[in-house]
């Protein structure tokens, strides 16, 4: 049975990326476990005044670069675990863009679409209060992540607040642009994506039109990217979120429509649009055919997009896969036993730590606005997030010929060469 879990699948690929580079022993010890761990019990009262507790997290991996940074999740499979591996994946990450800040995570153990809107601000003002000081504008900077959004956030920057008693905006990113959020955030990871697959088909000499893509998890990140690509000339062909999806080999016509739709009727299973009206019974009209999220993976596509949840693409599926390239907007999908089929395959993985890295960068420019009482136009923004996300490129691409290996581990020795520099400053 494959071990799936992501907290050992970190720990085993920094071990030997570590031995590749002759990492200083003591400051991979100081990697293979995080600096702090916070586990908190949240009871709240429920609309129907139901008691129910559930567990928090806050993991503080590593600050040898700057205070912590990572998104928040609330999802029913949180667990130490998985926050563990996510905090150790921002700590690569943010070397890697080149931001100088360390990696954390956190998140709740929680559905929250079974919680009403009064539920779930009880629940994060009290994860507030129980995670106190020990999150701050220049200790720990959480983020949005799975299932949390702008409006989570502003309820974490108002109830820190109270605890400091003073307005701290810079607590958080992710804010709406006006809660002192920045601009360009919302579409920072799609769109950094987006910058990192078409300066890598640059360079290889590939032309982006007409190749097909396939985009599991239509959310913030699914979302954007797919309108980007789609703007530089791909054709979208399959998307899904975690009730179901569509694939119209023609491709989809317009995404926006798509979203749209998706937000009215609450899942994207039958968005079959046609100019602006979406409807289940246009499946033919535009040659649809409905899908299972875990049947998008495998379709005959050029790009493959995990932009949903880990543990996607296994041992199981991985021998099934037909896309020549992987770009995993989503964090860690991929299994140690699928990397390895993936890689004898020939299938190019752009991993997790470069492709989804622009959402932490533009978290970085927000957290640096609100630091500096800046605030930069959206266009600015952009610009900076396209030199961060090519120049990451560039330089996991340089690695890659020094060392001869994949994507993956070319990532992590530009991350840990960078962490190891300031560790012997
Ligand atoms: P989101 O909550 O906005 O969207 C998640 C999407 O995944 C939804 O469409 C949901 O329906 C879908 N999904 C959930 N379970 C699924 C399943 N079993 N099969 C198919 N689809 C499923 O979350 P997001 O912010 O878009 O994050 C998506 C991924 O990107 C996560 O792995 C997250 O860690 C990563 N990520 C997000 C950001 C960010 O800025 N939001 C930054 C870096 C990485």
């Amino acid at each position: 049975m494959e071990n799936n879990n992501p907290w050992l699948r970190a720990r085993t690929q920094l071990k030997t990326a570590a031995k590749r580079i002759n990492l200083d022993p003591l400051l991979l010890s100081h990697l293979l476990e995080p600096e702090r761990t916070i586990t908190v019990s949240l009871p709240f009262a429920k609309d129907n005044g139901e008691i129910a507790v559930t567990q928090g997290y806050r993991v503080q991996h590593n600050s040898i670069l700057g205070p912590y940074k990572g998104g928040l999740r609330y999802h029913p499979q949180v667990s130490m675990d998985e926050v563990k591996a996510l905090a150790f994946l921002m700590t690569l990450k943010n070397a890697l863009a080149d931001v100088p800040l360390g990696g954390g995570k956190g998140g709740i153990t929680i559905d929250p679409k079974h919680l009403s809107e009064t539920e779930l601000e009880q629940l994060t003002r009290l994860f507030t209060r129980r995670l106190g000081t020990a999150i701050g504008p220049e200790i720990d900077i959480p983020a949005p992540d799975v299932n949390t959004n702008g409006k989570i956030m502003t309820w974490i920057a108002d109830e820190y607040g109270k605890i400091v008693g003073k307005p701290s905006p810079a607590v958080i990113t992710g804010k709406p642009v006006d809660q002192g959020g920045s601009l360009g955030r919302t579409e920072a990871t799609g769109l950094g994506g987006s910058y990192v697959l078409l300066h890598l088909l640059k360079k290889l000499g590939k032309h982006p039109k007409d190749m097909t893509v396939a985009i599991q998890g239509f959310g913030n990140v699914g979302r954007y990217i797919a309108s980007y690509l789609q703007q530089a000339g791909m054709k979208i062909v399959a998307l899904s979120d975690s009730k179901g999806g569509i694939y119209i080999p023609g491709g989809v016509a317009d995404i926006e429509q798509v979203e749209k739709c998706k937000e009215e009727k609450g899942y994207l299973a039958g968005c079959y649009c046609v100019g602006s009206v979406c409807d289940i019974r246009y499946k033919e009209k535009v040659n649809g055919q409905d899908i299972t999220p875990s049947e998008l993976l495998e379709l005959p596509v050029d790009i493959l997009i995990p932009a949903a949840l880990e543990n996607v693409l296994t041992g199981e599926n991985a021998s099934k896969i037909k896309a020549s390239m992987i770009l995993e907007m989503a964090n860690t999908p991929t299994t140690l036993e699928a990397d390895e089929i993936l890689h004898k395959k020939g299938i190019t993985i752009i991993p997790d730590i470069l492709a989804n890295a622009g959402g932490v960068v533009v978290s970085y420019f927000e957290w640096y606005q609100n630091m500096h009482h800046e605030t930069w136009t959206k266009e600015d923004v952009f610009t900076k997030l396209k030199q961060h996300m090519e120049k990451a490129t560039d330089a996991v691409l340089a690695a890659e010929l020094e060392y001869e290996t994949t994507l993956r581990e070319s990532a992590f020795v530009v991350a840990l060469q960078r962490i190891q520099e300031k560790f012997e400053a």
